[in-house]
C-alpha cells in the first residue's frame, strides 16, 4: 500500500490523534477488483477535489481506502448503543472506518468514511462487507435526503470491489464513501461514560462542541448548551423525516447524530399511502420505530444522551438530573412547532392562523381512511390551490369527504408557489428504488443514474418523469428492508 496526496485533498486524523480511547487504527481489506460505480462530482468538487482523479485507479483506491492519503489514520470507531431498548456497551464500527477529516470548499471539516470495508476488532459474528444494492440505496436516498433540503450524511461514491459476499445468495461487494459532518453519535457518548472518567467524556463534548454546536461554547453552561443544542437539531431533524413520510427503520441510540444529520439508511423506506403505523423493516416486528413512533423514541434516544452527560450537567447528581429533564421537556415543544410549521408550509397557509391546526388534524384522518399516497396527496393539492382539483378528488374514494375538507382550506387562501416548494414531487419511492437495485446488480446502472438525476431536483416537475412521481403499482406488494447487508 502506498502513500499519495492528490493535489488538492488535504486529510486530518483529528479524531485518530485526539480520541485514541474510542478510535482503533486499522486498515481496509484489499479489494481484488475495484470499479468505480458511481461518483457524486458535485461532492467531490465541494471537497476541493478534481472529480477526474476519483475516475483514474489511484483515485478509485483512495475511495476504499486501499490507498491511504497523506494525513489520513483510518480507525474503526468505538460506541455504544441501545439497539431496540436494548443496551450493548460495545458496538463500533464494525464493517466501516473513519479514513480521517477533510475541508471542504466552505472550510466546513467534514469526515470521510467508509462502509464495507472489511471486518474490524468490533465485526463480532459480522463479515465486516456490504453488498452493491444497498450501497447503491444508501446513495440514493442520502442524496434525495440531501436534495430535499433534509441534513444528511452524504454519498461521495460506491466502488465494487469484485469480491462476492455472502448473503441468502452470492452478491458483488461494495464499499460506500461517506462523507458527514462527523460521525459522533450518542452511542459515542454512551461509550465514553461507561468506559472513561469524566475527562474523556467532557473532552468529547468539547470536540462535538466545537465541531457542531459551537455557540453552546459560549454559553454559562456549555454542556447543558450542546444538550440542548442535540435537542434542538434532532427535534427539527425528525419532524422532517415526518414531513416528508420517512421511515427510519433503526433508531437505535448508535444510529442518531450529535450533528443532527441522518445516518444509517439500512432499513429505510418512504411510505406510499399514509400510514401512522408504517415498518419497513423486516427485524422491527414489534414497530418500536415505525413512523408514527420517530418522534418519541428521538425523544427516548436524547434521554439516554442525558443519562451519558449528567457528570459533565452539575457536580450534585440530583441537580445535573433536574437540568437533563428540564432539558428534555423542550423536545416536545420544539418538535411540535417545527412539525406545525411545516404542515401549514405544505398547505400553503399562514402559520397564525388558529384554523390551520385542526385541518391538518382533519386531513391526516381522511389521507389514512383512504390510504391516499402521501407524496402525491400533498404534490397535486398544490394544482387544487390553483383550481384544478381534479387528480387529487381521484385519490379519495369518497370524494366528498375532501370536498368538505378542502372547502374550508381554501377558504384560507392557500399559496400554490409555497407549496410546490416544500412538497416534493420525487421522491426514492420503494418500487423505483428497488427497479434500480436489481438492475444495479445484474449490471445495468442506466436506472440507477436516472433514479439519481430525477431525485437530485425534487420540488421541480418535468414532463416526462411522469413514472418516477407516482405510487407503486398495484402488484409491488408489501416492502420489507433489511438491515447490515
Ligand atoms: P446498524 O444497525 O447497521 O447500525 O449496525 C449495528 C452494528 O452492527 C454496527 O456496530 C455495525 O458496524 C455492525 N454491523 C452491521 N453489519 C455488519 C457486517 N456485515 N459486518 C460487521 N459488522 C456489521
Ligand atoms: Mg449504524
Amino acid at each position: 500500500m502506498s502513500t499519495t496526496t492528490p493535489a488538492t485533498l488535504t486529510f486530518d486524523g483529528r479524531f485518530a490523534r485526539e480520541f485514541e480511547e474510542l478510535a482503533v487504527p486499522w486498515q481496509a481489506e484489499e479489494a481484488p477488483a475495484p470499479e468505480l460505480l458511481v461518483l457524486n462530482d458535485a461532492l467531490a468538487s465541494e471537497l476541493g477535489m478534481d472529480p477526474s482523479y476519483f475516475r483514474t485507479p489511484e483515485g478509485t483506491l483512495m475511495l476504499i481506502g486501499n490507498r491511504i492519503p497523506e494525513g489520513a489514520t483510518p480507525v474503526a470507531q468505538a460506541y455504544a448503543g441501545h439497539q431496540f431498548g436494548g443496551y450493548s456497551p460495545l458496538l463500533g464500527d464494525g464493517r466501516a472506518l473513519l479514513l480521517g477529516e477533510v475541508t471542504d470548499v466552505h472550510g466546513r471539516l467534514l469526515d470521510v468514511h467508509l462502509k464495507g470495508s472489511g471486518r474490524t476488532p468490533f465485526a463480532r459474528a459480522g463479515d465486516g462487507l456490504a453488498v452493491v444494492g444497498p450501497m447503491l440505496r444508501e446513495y440514493i436516498v442520502s442524496e434525495a435526503m440531501h436534495a430535499m433540503g433534509i441534513p444528511t450524511t452524504r454519498s461521495l461514491a460506491v466502488v465494487a470491489t469484485g469480491r462476492p459476499v455472502r448473503r441468502e445468495t452470492m452478491l458483488p461487494g461494495a464499499v460506500l464513501t461517506r462523507v458527514a459532518g462527523s460521525h459522533l453519535r450518542v452511542g459515542s457518548f454512551q461509550f465514553a461514560r461507561v468506559n472513561g472518567d469524566t475527562e474523556l467524556l467532557r473532552r468529547l463534548a468539547d470536540h462535538a462542541i466545537s465541531r457542531h454546536h459551537p455557540d453552546a461554547g459560549q454559553a454559562e453552561q456549555p454542556y447543558l448548551a450542546l444538550f440542548d443544542a442535540v435537542i434542538a437539531a434532532q427535534a427539527s431533524l425528525v419532524a422532517q423525516w415526518m414531513l416528508v413520510g420517512f421511515v427510519h427503520g433503526v433508531m437505535n441510540t448508535d444510529n442518531m447524530t450529535i450533528s443532527g444529520e441522518t445516518i444509517d439508511y439500512g432499513p429505510c423506506a418512504f411510505m406510499d399511502a399514509f400510514n401512522p403505523e408504517a415498518v419497513y423493516s423486516s427485524i422491527d416486528a414489534g414497530g418500536r420505530y415505525a413512523y408514527a413512533n420517530q418522534p418519541r423514541i428521538a425523544e427516548w434516544n436524547l434521554t439516554r444522551l442525558a443519562e451519558a452527560l449528567l457528570p459533565l450537567l452539575h457536580e450534585d447528581q440530583e441537580q445535573a438530573v433536574a437540568l437533563a429533564v428540564e432539558s428534555l421537556g423542550g423536545f416536545r415543544k420544539l418538535y411540535s412547532a417545527a412539525w406545525s410549521a411545516g404542515m401549514t408550509s405544505k398547505l400553503g397557509l399562514d402559520a397564525d392562523d388558529d384554523a390551520v391546526s385542526p385541518l391538518v388534524n382533519d386531513l391526516l384522518g381522511l389521507l389514512e381512511e383512504g390510504q391516499v399516497d402521501y407524496t402525491s396527496f400533498f404534490r397535486s393539492l398544490g394544482s387544487a390551490a390553483r383550481g384544478t382539483p381534479d387528480a387529487v378528488r381521484a385519490m379519495f374514494a369518497d370524494p366528498g369527504a375532501f370536498d368538505a375538507w378542502a372547502k374550508r382550506w381554501l377558504a384560507l387562501e392557500p399559496d400554490a408557489g409555497m407549496m410546490d416548494r416544500v412538497n416534493p414531487a420525487y421522491i426514492p419511492r420503494n418500487h423505483l428504488v428497488e427497479e434500480a437495485l436489481a438492475a444495479a446488480t445484474a449490471g445495468d446502472l442506466d436506472p440507477f443514474r436516472r433514479l439519481v438525476d430525477v431525485l437530485a431536483n425534487p420540488y421541480t416537475e418535468r414532463p416526462g418523469l411522469e413514472r418516477y412521481a407516482g405510487p407503486a403499482p398495484a402488484d409491488f406488494g408489501s416492502y420489507r428492508t433489511f438491515c447490515g447487508t
